[in-house]
């Protein structure tokens, strides 16, 4: 059998959450015990957190304000105070106190419940003695790291060694202002200076990465003979190191450290610790290669700025970057950004909301470090002018197209197709297509034509998924299910939705015990429909009626779908048996008389139909 919604009030989850147990939740993992992540959330007055940011009235059982993610004029953001969600209708910003709190000071989830905990006098809890030892610990490498970075700075500045470090870096045109602000550091070419000078155990030097225990068993620095460029996570903890050599010297010219217990490079984008606050600003972050790349866009007055230490852009970088910025420009060289895969971005772009665009950096230019040293306006004309990701492989195919041989505009009419084809959404190909026609001087049929149907699927505009509103049957359904879980726990089932975000919602809440726990577990378009329902009025809506729709609409695209699957209408016995079944029991949903005989022997035939549906641990 698939899931059927749990007859628990979602709204008071007081009693049911006690005994809910809290296994699944991702919380767990945080360090915070959830219970205490739970108690900060229901002593938490929604309206008075965000009442600090924005004036609220109440507007039936909401509360109405100006949001405060985007500029409007009439309010379009809306408190749930009792399920303490909030949604925008404008920009499509939504969660709960936890989430504003973050979104508001850029704060990450453990800052932001200590924040909410502090408030409401509710002191935390680690969740276990493990986590308690590994959050200790991780202070304890932390604070190492910060020692290292500081110690390592001073000698950049000060110490005798350190010169041909110092006029290399003026060279560069870093000047003190500069190692100041990224705190550059040197570290002397000695074997132990380091761990000797800060008396490092050795598991201190080892997990932290700034030293190693060599052949002969000794403990010796991992840096020498190195400029160093501290890497920071996103809330300004040292993490790691990258080092450069000196101009002449031997060995390899960039190192970094190597993954330890505090860094991840999948996950650690070097700069965002100075970029983030930047980057909510402007609503954009920009992502290179290098550290000398941020570096220099931040001296070209670009302080969104980001770097991907040696690696390629992740999806947890995107997810991580997605909590200050939604539009992401590549800085890459010429090459790197055209090369990422294509699959890979329109996927980051559904999945996280956010419009991948890339800087074209000039004909022959290395990097961007190189371009911010000899033509700053340069490169601030790129990234004020990147391009959507697809737009610009077009033009780099584009650009190396002669116009004038029909057979040439040919073969670039045949991968400009290839090119479009990738794209997920059919206004988007549609649009590049006619673009790309007029240029190459052919039908743009020619330019849509050959995709193998691999992207036909229609998805709808995101302006059009903001304005739908409760009003068919499942979304209404829906509605109730979140608010009034009670009335309809007993009436709906899995097979009843066919959109697939719809689907996911239900199953969402059908295996949660609190509406905050289907948020929490859920995809993030599922998410928003979720807390969009959360702020949407449910009034007078009558459960059984709404329940008859949905099966009436599941039995009438069961009954084409059979009708299809006969071909040519040459109907065996058994076939026509079942579809008069089909069409006398859907007839007799839509009589008054006899709706509710019905409705439970067409759901009976519609799960039967379905088969065993996938169970919900096995279909994630
Ligand atoms: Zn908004």
């Amino acid at each position: 059998m698939g899931t059927a919604l749990r007859c628990r009030d979602h709204q008071n989850g007081g009693v049911g959450r006690a005994e809910a147990g809290w296994g699944g939740l991702p919380f767990a993992v945080m360090g915070i015990a959830a219970e205490d992540i739970e108690r900060v959330r229901s002593a938490t007055d929604l309206v008075a957190v965000v009442g600090d940011h924005v004036a609220l009235r109440r507007s039936g059982a909401r509360w109405v304000g100006l949001c405060p993610f985007h500029t409007e004029r009439s309010p379009s953001f809306s408190v749930n105070a009792e399920l303490g969600f909030y949604y925008c209708f404008g920009c499509q910003a939504k969660g709960d106190a936890i989430t504003f709190v973050r979104q508001t000071r850029q704060l990450d989830f453990v800052e932001a419940v200590e924040s909410l905990a502090a408030r409401a006098g509710i002191e935390l809890h680690w969740d276990s003695h493990r986590q308690s030892g590994e959050h200790q610990r991780r202070a304890r490498l932390v604070e190492t790291m910060g020692r290292a970075v500081d110690w390592y700075h001073e000698r950049l500045l000060s110490s005798p060694d350190a010169a041909d470090a110092r006029h290399y870096l003026r060279s560069r045109g870093y000047d003190g202002e500069v190692v100041r602000r990224f705190q550059l550091g040197w570290a002397p070419d000695g074997w132990d200076t380091l761990v000797r000078a800060l008396s490092l155990p050795t598991d201190m030097a080892r997990d932290t990465g700034l030293g190693f225990v060599n052949k002969r068993g000794r403990l010796q620095d991992s840096f020498r003979a190195r400029v160093l460029f501290p890497i920071f996570d996103a809330r300004g903890d040292a993490v790691a190191l990258g080092g450069r050599i000196l101009p002449g010297a031997e060995g390899h010219k960039y190192k970094n450290s190597a993954a330890n217990q505090l860094y991840d490079k999948g996950e650690v984008l070097y700069g965002l610790n100075w970029a983030k606050t930047a980057a909510v600003e402007h609503g954009e972050v920009v992502v290179c290669e290098g550290y000398t790349d941020v570096i220099g866009l931040v001296a070209a007055g670009i302080p969104q700025a980001v770097a991907t230490c040696g690696t390629a852009l992740t999806e947890r970088h995107v997810a991580l970057l997605r909590r200050f910025a939604s539009r992401i420009v590549l800085a890459f060289d010429a090459d790197g950004a055209g090369q990422a895969a294509a699959e890979r971005v329109y996927g980051w772009e559904r999945r996280y909301e956010v419009d991948v665009f890339v800087a074209a950096l000039p004909r022959g230019v290395k990097d961007p470090a190189d371009l911010a040293r000899d033509d700053p306006d340069a490169l601030r004309r790129a990234v004020a002018g990147a391009t959507p990701f697809l737009g610009f492989r077009l033009e780099r195919l584009l650009a190396q197209t002669s116009l004038v041989s029909v057979e040439s505009r040919a073969r670039a009419a045949a991968a400009a197709a290839q090119l479009i084809g990738e794209h997920p959404n059919q206004i988007v190909r549609e649009d590049y297509a006619a673009q790309v026609a007029l240029r190459l001087d052919v039908r743009p049929e020619h330019l849509l034509a050959g995709q193998g149907g691999r992207h036909r699927r229609a998805e709808p505009a995101p302006a059009a998924k903001a304005s739908r509103r409760a009003e068919t049957a499942s979304l209404l359904a829906l509605g109730l299910a979140v608010h009034e879980p009670a009335s309809v726990c007993d009436l709906l089932h899995d097979v009843l939705f066919a959109d697939p975000v719809e689907l996911g919602a239900y199953q969402a809440l059908a295996r949660s015990t609190t509406f905050a726990e289907a948020v929490a577990g859920a995809e993030p378009g599922v998410a928003d429909l979720l807390q969009r329902l959360a702020v949407e009025e449910v009034a007078d809506t009558d459960a059984r009626g709404v329940a008859g729709r949905l099966i009436d609409e599941a039995a009438s695209r069961e009954l084409a779908r059979l009708e299809r699957s006969v071909v040519g209408g040459a109907w065996s016995d058994a076939d026509a048996q079942l579809i008069g079944w089909l069409k006398q029991r859907i007839l007799d949903l839509r009589d008054d008389a006899s709706r509710n005989e019905a409705a439970a022997p067409l759901l009976a035939f519609l799960i039967e139909r379905a088969g065993e549906p996938p169970r919900l641990d096995e279909a994630s």
